[in-house]
């Protein structure tokens, strides 16, 4: 990869989505140029420490490393964790995007979506790690923000606007009218902890132990948030451990076991949904009520995680048409305009 198609088009700007899961990173008039895991792998070799693998190649390692290999997830937790992991991670997805030569040469300028509940200190170590991976210029923005232009809500217009945003490690509830967002909230519940619920219930019914990568597998395949009686019928298979013998087994879940593994995580988001209506102001509330909720993200792809939002909420829900490309795809229309600056954190 190299420089020239920032040329090509005139400009030379890069939007990030550095999400908990996976990171996106968009280009105007390239599109989405990456698209890959946030995961971080490093190798200790004689004491010192090097990054190994980024993105799917590191994502590969995870759970499978020898001793002298660690896997990370640097935004694990929504927030970001380990800065320094972080910082690796955003300097090697720019240089992909970028080419080696944005070092050398006048840098992009660089938007990157951030969580909503990060710090100061957080997003100016964002904002660090891209000047050094060679930005010209660095500016942040909320990502139910990017969230809402991406789903292709009116943001602009004197209208409330909601987003909700299910992700590997948070869900974010956006409220926003005018291109500013006038509330917002998130909840360390996402598809992560959807996973860990199907792992832990496998355990107390079966005893048996699974890895994360299989109940993530078994939660796409057959997982919805609602348990119905015909979901008894939709069956998937799943391998792991015996903790009382310790010896390698398949078992077979249903989908409605799934559901019910699943309502603790799905309900916190319903609460956040819900606190987050409590505290919009009447006028908005009053839009949000008539256009209803847009999700986004990948744990919107949930079966039925849409149903059960608008049976709880009483409001109409609809899912984004890309919900795992919505918040690169905003962010990248936020570069356009100029006046998405000002919905941009201060820095
Ligand atoms: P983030 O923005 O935090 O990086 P993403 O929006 O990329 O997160 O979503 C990743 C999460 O979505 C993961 O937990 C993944 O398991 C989940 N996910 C992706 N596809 C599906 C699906 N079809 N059903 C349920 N969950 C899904
Ligand atoms: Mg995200």
């Amino acid at each position: 990869m190299d420089f020239a198609r920032f040329r090509s088009h005139g400009t030379r700007q890069i939007a990030i989505d550095l999400g908990t899961a996976n990171t996106l990173v968009y280009v105007p008039g390239e599109g989405i140029v990456v698209d890959e895991p946030s995961v971080v792998a490093l190798e200790v070799a004689k004491g010192v420490q090097r990054v190994r693998a980024v993105g799917s190649d590191a994502k590969i390692l995870m759970g499978k490393t020898p001793d002298n290999i660690r896997t990370y997830r640097p935004l694990n937790d929504g927030v970001i964790n380990d800065l320094e992991m972080a910082e690796e991670m955003i300097k090697h997805f720019i240089e992909k995007a970028a080419g080696v030569r944005s070092r050398m040469s006048r840098g992009p300028e660089i938007v990157i979506g951030v969580p909503s509940a990060s710090t100061q200190v957080e997003r100016r170590a964002i904002q660090a790690a891209a000047f050094n991976a060679g930005a010209r210029d660095v500016w942040l923005i909320e990502e139910p923000m990017a969230a809402a232009i991406g789903a292709g809500l009116p943001v602009d217009e004197p209208v409330g606007s909601m987003v909700v945003d299910i992700g590997g490690g948070t869900t974010e509830v956006g409220i926003i009218a005018l291109k500013k967002p006038t509330y917002s909230t998130s909840t360390r519940v996402g598809g992560d902890k959807m996973d860990e619920a199907i792992g832990a219930y496998v355990r107390r019914k079966y005893n048996v132990l699974i890895g994360s990568s299989t109940a993530e597998r078994i939660k796409k395949e057959i997982g919805s948030a609602e348990a119905k009686p015909e979901g008894m019928h939709i069956v998937g298979h799943v391998g792991g451990r015996d903790v009382a013998i310790g010896t390698p087994c398949e078992i077979t879940l249903n989908q409605a076991e799934i559901a019910e593994a699943l309502h603790e995580p799905v309900y916190n988001i319903v609460e956040t949904v819900l606190a987050a209506l409590e505290h919009a102001e009447p006028e908005i509330a009053a839009d949000i009520i008539d256009k209803g909720i847009t999700m986004t993200g990948g744990g919107s792809l949930l079966r039925s995680i849409d149903r059960v939002l608008a049976d709880e909420t009483g409001l109409p829900v609809r899912l984004a048409a890309e919900p795992l490309t919505c918040v690169a795809l905003g962010a990248g229309r936020a570069l356009e305009d100029r006046e998405y600056r000002d919905a941009a954190c201060p820095a």
